[in-house]
């Protein structure tokens, strides 16, 4: 395994360099657009296309989209943008069983979040591929009176036998010689539910020898009885995937149609299937390509669909945008934003070789993003009560906190020093390990934006735990005050008044698995190992935290950086106002690498 990827300049790829040279060759520059999908008569009526190229986003409402799609969705949309191009977002929603409206509405959703739509000049380019199903009916019947496809009425076993194997010819059906008319009579009682789901199917009619075995006569129509989210029962007949995804390209004129590498094998007969309806009318030219890219694999995380509904459904996590989960709506409310998305699709290029990036780089371009996008705020998150026993109790003084230390024009916030603070328990030691810097008896550390504070003890409870820390500050020391170095100490720690602080949960968050390549392998005792066996148990803390007041109003969404922990965000769901809960988003340093 190998996170390394083919070395590309930043914002080129392969597909980059087809698409230039076919606008080069203007190989689009008479091709026609009524204005919406539909066959060669429909678009003889349109006009030549503004769009220079047109690709498509094609997701199949049947989950939620996942950290692997938004490389998709940036390719798709980015490629139609810098082309003068329009990517549709089309719904491939063919297959009746596992769609739904919950997932329509979802997938739209991250779409936009991302940054992407589908209203562009004159034109809506939202498309259903069930909208389509009249048309798919028409090519199938297209193909049956052409001699290019012959009802089969051999058992599921049977088909599979005579398909053959990769070093075996496959045998022809002996249904394959039937009559056009035969074919056609079949075929429309299949569609007028006269015959059992799986009694038989309608084939295309290729080459039962050809080496690849996807042009041995792939099944293109299937009896299915299933409701359809969209076109309910009118249809008892569904057509294949390979069938209907190039006649949807064709239909919506898309040019560039990009998936991934699994399909290559599928390119050929994309390309047979879209000439012969093209000669027989039904489609116009010039014809949509396939190209194939490496779809993104992440360590420690898994992105299958199938996986992701098994996580939810079992209840492994709360829910489809469970902060852990690398779906788009849990990498939201997790904090991760569409900049660094962009950012790390940028950075990990387009190949045509598969790979496994590393999950810390995603992690990094989120850092990197937020390290600029996000303000510095104080949080304790474990905290101890520090006394600073010469401080007059009822006193409380301003001290300045810069809101970004990269960005000064952000300006400076108040936050209140008084005689009881929160610090975090592990900037306290009794007895300090080599090389701690922070508060130890008759240690000295800066508070940061405050003062240089003399540890003075400390007391403990019964079981001889800390309970409170005592100190002494130098009154000299204010930072931003002329004496401010005339004390040197090597601790600065942060801190938050207990007069003034915010009470809140946080939760934080680790990987949802503890091996790079969850389900991989086998166990000690040879067992496959299975996906859910990797699951790491530890995987969120909540805990109760004193962070500085300001917090209390940050707005659902809102990121911060919390000052020496890392980035956390107002989660969305859960905050209500004047009382946010905090995400960790990502640490300030990777913990997993030693
Ligand atoms: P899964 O295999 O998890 O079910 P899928 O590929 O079936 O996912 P679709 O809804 O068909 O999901 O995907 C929509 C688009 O997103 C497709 O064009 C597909 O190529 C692309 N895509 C899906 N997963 C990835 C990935 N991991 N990396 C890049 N692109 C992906
Ligand atoms: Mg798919």
């Amino acid at each position: 395994m190998s996170s390394e990827k083919t070395p590309i300049p930043a914002g080129s790829n392969f597909i980059r360099a087809i698409i230039e040279k076919d606008l080069s060759q203007n190989k689009y520059a008479t091709k026609k657009w009524a204005g919406s999908p539909g066959d060669a008569a429909h678009q003889d009526t349109g006009v030549v296309d503004v769009a220079k190229i047109r690709t498509r986003f094609p997701p199949e409402p049947n989950g939620y989209l996942h950290i692997g799609h938004a490389k998709s969705i940036f390719l798709n949309f980015g490629l139609a943008r810098d082309f003068d191009g329009i990517c549709h977002l089309r719904f491939d929603d063919t297959n009746p069983e596992k769609e739904s409206q919950e997932y329509v509405d979802s997938i739209s959703d991250a779409v936009q979040w991302l940054g992407f739509g589908w209203d562009n000049t004159n034109e809506t380019n939202l498309y259903f591929a069930s909208n389509y199903f009249d048309l798919m009916y028409r090519a199938a019947e297209s193909l049956i009176e052409t001699g290019h496809a012959y009802v089969d009425e051999q058992s599921a076993d049977e088909m599979r036998i005579n398909r053959g194997t990769l070093t075996e010819a496959g045998k022809d059906s002996p249904y394959r010689s039937r009559s056009v008319a035969d074919n056609l009579a079949r075929f429309r009682e299949m569609r007028d539910g006269k015959h059992a789901d799986g009694s038989m199917v309608l084939r295309a009619k290729i080459d039962m020898a050809s080496p690849n075995i996807n042009m041995r006569d792939p099944a293109i129509y299937r009896v299915r009885r299933a409701h359809h989210h969209n076109t309910g029962d009118k249809w008892c007949i569904y057509p294949m995937y390979t069938f209907a995804h190039p006649i949807e390209d064709a239909l919506e004129r898309i040019t560039h149609s990009i998936c991934t590498l699994e399909f290559e094998d599928q390119r050929p007969f994309y390309d047979w299937l879209l000439e012969r309806l093209a000669e027989a009318g039904l489609l116009a030219h010039p014809l949509p390509k396939q190209y194939e890219f490496a779809r993104l694999n992440l360590t420690y995380v898994v992105l299958s669909k199938r996986k992701l509904i098994q996580l939810v459904e079992e209840k492994h996590v709360s829910g489809w945008d469970d902060p852990r989960l690398p779906t788009l709506a849990g990498a939201r409310r997790r904090g991760y934003t569409p900049a660094g998305f962009k950012l790390f699709t940028d950075r990990i290029g387009v190949s045509k070789a598969d790979s496994w990036i590393e999950y810390t780089i995603l992690e990094d371009c989120m850092r990197e993003v937020l390290n600029v996008d996000a303000e510095r705020r104080i949080a304790v998150l474990d905290p101890i009560k520090l006394v600073i026993d010469n401080y007059p109790a009822d006193q409380s003084e301003d001290c300045f906190a810069p809101n970004h230390p990269l960005k000064p024009e952000l300006g400076k916030r108040t936050v209140q020093l008084t005689k009881e603070l929160w610090i975090e328990r592990e900037d306290f030691m009794e007895v300090p390990s080599k090389g701690f810097f922070r508060l130890t008896p008759d240690g000295m550390v800066r508070l940061r934006y405050g003062y240089v504070v003399k540890c003075t003890g400390c007391e403990k409870d019964a079981d001889g735990n800390v309970t409170v820390v005592h100190c002494e500050y130098l009154p000299d020391t204010k930072s931003g005050t002329p004496g401010s170095d005339s004390v040197k100490v090597k601790g600065n720690i942060h801190w938050v008044s207990v007069a003034h602080a915010y009470e809140a949960e946080v939760r934080l968050y680790d990987r949802l698995f503890k091996e790079a390549h969850p389900g991989e392998g086998k166990h000690e005792d040879g067992r496959e190992r299975d996906f859910l066996d990797d699951i790491n148990q530890d995987s969120v803390q909540v805990i109760t935290t004193q962070l500085e007041l300001s917090l209390k109003d940050a707005k659902p969404e809102e990121s911060f950086q919390f000052e020496r922990h890392g980035y956390f965000v107002a989660d969305k769901k859960d905050s209500v106002a004047g009382k946010p809960v905090f995400n960790r988003t990502v640490t300030l340093r990777d913990a997993w690498q030693k």
